[in-house]
């Protein structure tokens, strides 16, 4: 008769205890902020980052954001850091926009959006272009005020940080520190780094048999290209360790319609922040969930800084 709780685990010998080894996998979810181009002047750092979570607390997770984002007026709509952050200068046009109900503020918005598309027809049509594209990107947003809009990424920050079993991995790699003409490989370090450091963390403090997969967000990241250097690391290790316990190349994946990677959009664009501007409201709601040494030492995170020498906090707690 098939007994599998008599089985002995071929591993550590335990009986009941081996059923763990079922419930040892995990996701990292990875997204980026900015880009690795340093002609692209709209930031100073570029981010990498990853979530990592037991897929056994996926589920929950997944409803904890769906749920505070129903609660909070924005129920199927994706989770969209950068856009949702920013100022609509059209709100700011209308009077007493705040007493209006969520639908007077969506007309409101879409009548002073036509007013700014007529006037940018009159400068070019790359004006209007742009426009357009930024309406599009934040068109689910309009009728939330931007103290609202800014209230539900920092719940969502809190949500993460009182998640126990989840760690924060991300690489921020100052472009004034970069080769100009090398924007794919820094995009390959970068991952290599929170490759590294997942693979790690699943060997020291995930001990039992724990393997991981990689979830990368499909739209801003050469697919072909880092599923080639996943088969090299395979093969030969990364600079810095084997991978042990990375199963597969990364999943691509839609992030509008995938929660965790939404969550490590939120992620990675606290860390530009942090770094570009010095904003640690939402930094500093997530900034104790990057992976720590035992003794403390900072792992999770790293500011890439090449040979200049920078004493900033992270690169401090890093060690560096
Ligand atoms: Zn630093």
């Amino acid at each position: 008769m098939y007994a599998p709780e008599r089985d002995a685990c071929d591993s550590c010998g335990a009986f009941k205890s081996c059923l763990r080894r079922f419930f040892s996998m995990y996701a990292i979810y990875v997204d980026e902020s900015g880009n690795p181009d340093i002609k692209d002047y709209t930031s100073k750092h570029y981010i990498v980052a990853g979530v990592s979570t037991p897929l056994k607390s996926w589920k929950a997770k997944d409803k904890a954001i769906r749920d505070s984002l129903t609660k909070n007026r924005l129920d199927g709509i994706e989770l969209h850091t950068a856009w949702m952050a920013r100022i609509f200068p059209e709100q700011q046009r209308i009077p007493n926009f705040i007493a209006l109900n969520d639908e007077d503020r969506r007309k409101s918005v879409l009548i002073e959006r036509k007013k700014d598309i007529a006037k940018a027809s009159i400068i070019s049509d790359r004006a209007i272009r742009s426009l357009r594209n930024n309406y599009k990107k934040t068109k689910d947003y309009i009728h939330l005020t931007h103290a609202e809009r800014v209230n539900i990424l920092q719940e969502i920050a809190d949500i993460v940080a009182s998640w126990g079993d989840v760690k924060l991995f991300a690489e921020a790699q100052q472009k004034a520190s970069l080769d100009p003409d090398k924007p794919d490989k820094y995009r390959s370090i970068a991952l290599e780094q929170v490759t590294t450091r997942f693979n790690t963390y699943l060997e020291n403090a995930c001990p039992f048999e724990a393997m991981g997969i990689l979830v990368h967000d499909q739209n801003q990241a050469n697919s072909l290209q880092l599923t080639g250097q996943f088969r090299e690391w395979h093969k030969l290790g990364t600079k810095f360790a084997r991978l042990s316990r990375i199963a597969e190349t990364p999943l691509f994946v839609d992030s509008s319609l995938t929660t965790m990677v939404q969550v490590a959009d939120l992620i990675s664009y606290a860390v530009r922040r942090f770094f570009d501007v010095n904003e640690t409201n939402l930094f500093d709601r997530i900034y104790s969930k990057f992976d720590r040494k035992p003794n403390g030492v900072l792992v999770g995170l790293r500011h890439y800084t090449g040979k200049v020498n920078c004493k900033c906090r992270v690169c401090v707690d890093h060690n560096r």
